[in-house]
């Protein structure tokens, strides 16, 4: 979208990340500041502001969630389980204004989250 959104950013190659999946739809990359031995984003590769925005659809997020299972396999997680959340609005934690989704694993998750 713009030079002030970080993803939209690190979509278009001005901002250096590890991309773990990129298709013409969704892009996967490594978050900058793990919170476990896994922590995957998966984000449209379009600008979406939060998951309240009308113009994601249902097959852009149904990809998000098969790509996350893809990922879960090839990431070695998948047998002992994962998370896949996202965090909408500054009360639900969400820092970065561009849809993403983070995929967390290699260790047991605690609930309720902080
Ligand atoms: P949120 O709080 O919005 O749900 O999550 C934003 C996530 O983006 C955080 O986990 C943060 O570490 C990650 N992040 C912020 N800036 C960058 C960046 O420049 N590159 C990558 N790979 N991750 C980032
Ligand atoms: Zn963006």
């Amino acid at each position: 979208m713009g030079d002030d959104c970080i993803f939209c950013r690190i979509v278009a190659g001005q901002i250096p990340a590890q991309r773990l999946h990129d298709d013409d739809q969704v892009m996967a990359i490594r978050d900058i500041n793990p919170q476990a031995p896994v922590h995957v984003l998966i984000l449209p590769k379009r600008h979406i502001a939060t998951l309240m925005d009308a113009d994601g659809t249902p097959a852009l997020y149904g990809r998000i969630v098969e790509v996350a299972r893809a990922l879960a396999q090839s990431l070695g997680i998948a047998d002992k389980g994962f998370r896949l959340l996202t965090n909408c609005g500054p009360e639900g934690g969400q820092a970065v204004p561009h849809v993403h989704f983070h995929l967390l694993g290699g260790r047991s998750m605690g609930w309720p989250p902080g």
